[in-house]
């Protein structure tokens, strides 16, 4: 086969590093009978390994050449290749209890997250590597200078773990900066959940938007309908200092005020 030549508009930077293949494999555990979608199979550093364990995998990669070479390299139907844009693939069609994996483009990590936590509640798990940076903003808490919109919404429906850093040296091109595995699980007690989730995000996106600003300010027309003793925030706070479980007593007392 001729040598790929890594394609930069879809952030290709290949894994080589053999012991990081194996540590995330490791990691991600898979079993037989997993149901499981590797997101941007590329060169299939991690879908030969994965494939190892398991009796089927799916794969949605968008780059033609590469989506035809994984073709060629595992024939038969233990591998099917979805030649699709991941932002585009609705995953409900791969079935239930998934999970998926991937060494994830960088360029387009945050709304690929958006776009399955739409069917969180159809994943098991998820084990995902991103730049490291973004995976911090992921698992920050409160107290934490990267605590932010996406750790809040993400925080919402996962319980996520960082794993461990991965050197930009692992990958062919090198990136430019430090990579991350993150294990995410979806939450399934209902209960933690915002009455209302499509407001608990705009609640979310309206405190942040102005992240310096105290809420009372922040919050617009929303901050003279908040009941904020019974909600326990003091509007004098910025969102930064609001937990998950702040955000969803606010959003569900704005949604008990018809909102
Ligand atoms: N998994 C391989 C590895 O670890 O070496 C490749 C990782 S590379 C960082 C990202 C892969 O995702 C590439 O194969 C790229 O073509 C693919 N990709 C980029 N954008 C995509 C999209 N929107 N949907 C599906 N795959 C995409």
């Amino acid at each position: 086969m001729t040598q790929h030549r890594a394609r930069q508009r879809f952030g290709q930077n290949f894994l080589t590093d053999a012991g990081v293949i194996e540590q995330i494999v490791r990691a991600i555990d898979p079993q037989p009978e997993d149901n499981m979608v590797e997101i941007g199979p590329g060169l299939s550093a991690l879908t030969g390994p994965l494939l190892a364990h398991l009796k089927h995998l799916s794969a949605v990669e968008i780059d033609r050449d590469l989506a035809a070479r994984l073709r060629l390299t595992f024939p038969g139907e233990r591998l099917t290749v979805t030649e699709a844009d991941a932002l585009e693939v609705d995953f409900a069609q791969f079935g239930n209890d998934l999970r998926l994996v991937g060494n994830l483009p960088y360029n387009i990590s945050t709304p690929l997250l958006f776009a399955c936590m739409q069917v969180a509640d159809y994943v098991r798990d998820q084990h995902f590597m991103l730049q490291k940076e973004v995976v911090e903003r992921m698992v920050a808490g409160v107290d934490d200078s990267d605590y932010g919109r996406l750790s809040v919404m993400l925080q919402y429906r996962y319980r996520m773990e960082k794993l461990f850093d991965v050197p930009p040296t692992a990958f062919e091109p090198a990136p430019k900066v430090v990579s991350a595995v993150v294990r995410m699980i979806p939450l399934a007690d209902d209960r933690v959940r915002a009455h209302d989730t499509v407001l608990f995000g705009a609640l979310v996106q309206r405190a942040f938007a102005q992240r310096r600003k105290m809420l009372r300010r922040a919050l617009g027309d929303w901050a003279a309908l908040m009941p904020w003793d019974e909600v326990g925030v003091e509007p004098t706070a910025r969102a930064e200092q609001v937990d998950v479980a702040g955000f969803i007593r606010m959003s569900d007392a704005l949604s008990a005020r018809g909102l």
